[in-house]
């Protein structure tokens, strides 16, 4: 196994690509994995190859449109209207189930045939929406099973996994890529890349993150 190269789970968004340029600070070689699953915004898929091109590192793209197909959620289903906020007892309708599950698990098959035993996912727990998915206590039972499935020593890193969003914003900075991520990452759920369309709850929570940070750094 090669521990020179990580390999990504990659979507073009803040977080992932917060990660990304995380992995080229790590590693020596990064790889980028970036899923098609059916979401609405497959510009996503453009968003990230263009990102990953800036960041010279190796990308490819797993079709995966068949989870899209297995359960109703509103990042697949264009009839669906987003959830703005998390709905009382539940997770919002912008939750596309088993999604972590398949994508690392998809990413530790293609990993494993190239060697490569370093998975980088940006899932945070301090994320709003609560999806369990996202949770540490899951992605540490997964890289458990993971390891039992391959007989393989997979280690899944989670460089946000307890920080906010205004914490990923400096790590961004910190990492010499704030204007990048800022302008040329897509986060936005109606598919508009940069600052978004300002008033969808992954836009606003971005916002707000970027604000907070922002006025921390000028008060220093
Ligand atoms: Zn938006």
């Amino acid at each position: 196994m090669n521990k020179d190269t990580a390999l990504v789970v990659f979507s073009g968004g803040q977080d992932s690509t917060t990660c990304l340029f995380w992995a080229k600070k790590h590693f020596r070689r990064v790889c980028a994995l970036t899923f098609a699953y059916g979401q609405k915004h497959v510009k996503e898929v453009d968003v990230a190859r263009a990102i990953a091109g800036k960041a010279g590192v190796d990308f490819d793209v797993m079709d995966v449109s068949f989870i899209g197909r297995l359960g109703h959620n509103s990042l697949t289903d264009p009839s669906m209207k987003m959830d703005a906020e998390k709905p009382e007892g539940g997770v919002p309708n912008t939750f596309v189930p088993g999604r972590n599950l398949f994508f690392l698990s998809i990413a530790a098959v293609y990993a494993r045939e190239r060697g490569i035993n370093h998975l980088v996912t940006g899932v945070s727990q301090t994320d709003f929406s609560g999806y369990p998915d996202c949770r540490d206590a899951f992605i540490k039972s997964l890289n458990v099973t993971l390891n039992l499935a391959m007989d393989e020593q997979f280690v899944i890193h989670t460089p946000l996994m307890w920080i906010d969003k205004a914490e990923t914003w400096a790590l961004a900075d910190e990492l010499g890529v704030l204007d990048l991520v800022r302008r040329e990452t897509l986060t936005c759920y109606n598919g508009i890349p940069g600052d978004g369309c300002g008033h969808c709850p992954a836009c606003k929570l971005r916002r707000e993150g970027l604000e907070k940070y922002l006025s921390m750094k000028n008060e220093q």
